[in-house]
């Protein structure tokens, strides 16, 4: 079976357009505020990096690695392969996102940072899929809202495949 990625979904211009509008609301929400931003390894190590050079309020950049699996007795277990560096108890925080499908990694996720007593904590996804949807999760920042299909690049990978394309593509198996 041949991997075809032909098909462009969002192009490099558009994620441009899209990076400059979320900056601006970050910008605008928070001031000069500090914020200490966690990047999702590995898929959203390039919009990490892209939306922080544009914010302008002091920020702390970490990241953490998690999956999330759905056992045979839970609605879901958050695995943390790696944790953060920073205290996050008293601080302003975003996670930084690639994309939200399911919904149950971020829930997970904010479940457990909100233990951590943060300031405040807010997510923000390069990408939404909310036609699936499993658990009731709304992005507080998202970037370009995506139709129920399986997406490449800008981070986002195939086997750990087509992270470096600076655009979005559609993966069809034929
Ligand atoms: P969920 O929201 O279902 O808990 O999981 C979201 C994670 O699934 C994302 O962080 C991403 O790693 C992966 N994912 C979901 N949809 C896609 C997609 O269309 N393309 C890629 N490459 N990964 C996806
Ligand atoms: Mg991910």
């Amino acid at each position: 079976m041949a991997i075809n990625t032909d098909q462009v979904l969002v192009s490099h211009s558009e994620i441009e357009q899209m990076l400059e509008r979320l900056s601006s609301e970050l910008n605008r929400d928070y001031g000069d505020e500090p914020l200490i931003v966690v990047g999702i390894l590995t898929g959203a190590f390039i919009f990490t990096a892209d939306l922080v050079r544009r914010l302008e309020m002091p920020v702390i950049v970490d990241f953490m690695q998690v999956s999330s699996y759905v056992g045979e007795f839970s609605t879901g277990e958050l695995k943390i392969k790696k944790d953060m560096s920073y205290d996050i108890k008293g601080m302003n925080v975003l996670i930084v996102e690639d994309i939200v499908d399911t919904g149950r990694t971020l829930a997970l996720l904010k479940d457990l940072l909100l233990k951590r007593q943060p300031k405040s904590l807010k997510i923000c996804t390069a990408f939404d899929k909310p036609s699936r949807r499993v658990i009731d999760l709304v992005p507080d920042y998202n970037g370009i809202t995506v139709p129920d299909e399986f997406i490449v690049g800008y981070g986002l990978d195939l086997d750990g495949k087509y992270r470096d394309f600076d655009d979005i593509r559609i993966v069809r198996k034929e």
